[in-house]
């Protein structure tokens, strides 16, 4: 009797662990599932064409990148609460202003805003090198940790004000800003190289803002506001010269 209850104990601890696994696989291929959805109904549909942005989005799991309790929601049409009254930008926003970057696989981008590191992941597998800056320190540790984990060894992100972007790694192929300055801040203009592409969306506090488009010509940019959007604001030393 009491080696076959013994036995029974060891069965059912085996069944448990089997079971386990397959769970785990069905969750991940619902999410697959979901992040195709995502790529061919919100991004494609609305006009993103170039293949490897899409086959970046398709790849990047965004549910890792968002907090346990908006996994379930993490391929929705929509930007998503991260903590500290931050948000990871809705995808759509995400492949629009990837594709705007044109990026280039030896490409070395700037980004200001980390955030969760979802947007710094997606330039991750189209370019050589990813620089981005989180002014929020808690962020720009979570974002370090998720993407060391999830294997994204080409970003490097550190805590800090973005406005002065990040001389040592300077001039950049492109630079991608994800909270909205009231200006284009100077410094980001420096550091970026002749020819280079600049996203940033501009405009002052609880107002819409004008996401530009920008090349530098000549030391010059020249620009385009390519649609009205509505981004965090840019804080730290910007926003005291707001005040
Ligand atoms: N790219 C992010 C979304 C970021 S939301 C993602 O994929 O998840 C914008 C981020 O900009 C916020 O996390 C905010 O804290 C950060 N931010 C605001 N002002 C900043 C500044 N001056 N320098 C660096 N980051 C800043």
């Amino acid at each position: 009797m009491k080696r076959r209850a013994v036995k029974l104990v060891g069965v059912g601890a085996l069944a448990i662990i089997a079971c386990e696994s397959p769970g785990e696989e069905r969750q991940e291929a619902a999410y697959q599932k979901a992040r195709q959805e995502m790529v061919s109904k919100q991004i494609k549909a609305r006009g993103i064409r170039d293949e490897r942005v899409l086959a970046a989005m398709a790849k990047v799991p965004r549910h890792e990148f968002v907090p346990a309790q908006r996994r379930r929601h993490a391929y929705l049409d929509s930007p998503l609460p991260i903590g500290h009254d931050q948000t990871i930008s809705q995808p759509y926003m995400v492949a629009f202003m990837t594709e705007q970057l044109e990026s280039k696989p030896g490409h070395r981008v700037l980004e200001i805003g980390t955030g969760s590191g979802y947007q710094a992941a997606v330039l991750a597998l189209l370019v050589k090198e990813v620089y981005s800056i989180e002014i929020v320190k808690p962020l720009a540790e979570r974002a370090v940790k998720d993407l060391k984990r999830l294997g994204y060894g080409n970003v490097t992100v550190k805590a800090g004000d973005g406005y002065r972007g990040w001389k040592e790694h300077a001039p950049f192929d492109a630079v991608i800003v994800t909270c909205a300055p009231d200006h284009v801040p100077e410094p980001l203009v420096e550091q970026l190289r002749e020819g280079g592409r600049m996203i940033i969306p501009v405009g002052k506090e609880g107002t819409v803002q004008s996401l530009y488009v920008m090349t530098k010509k000549g030391g010059k940019m020249q620009q385009e506001a390519v649609v009205p959007v509505r981004f965090v604001p840019m804080t730290g030393e910007v926003g005291k010269r707001r005040e």
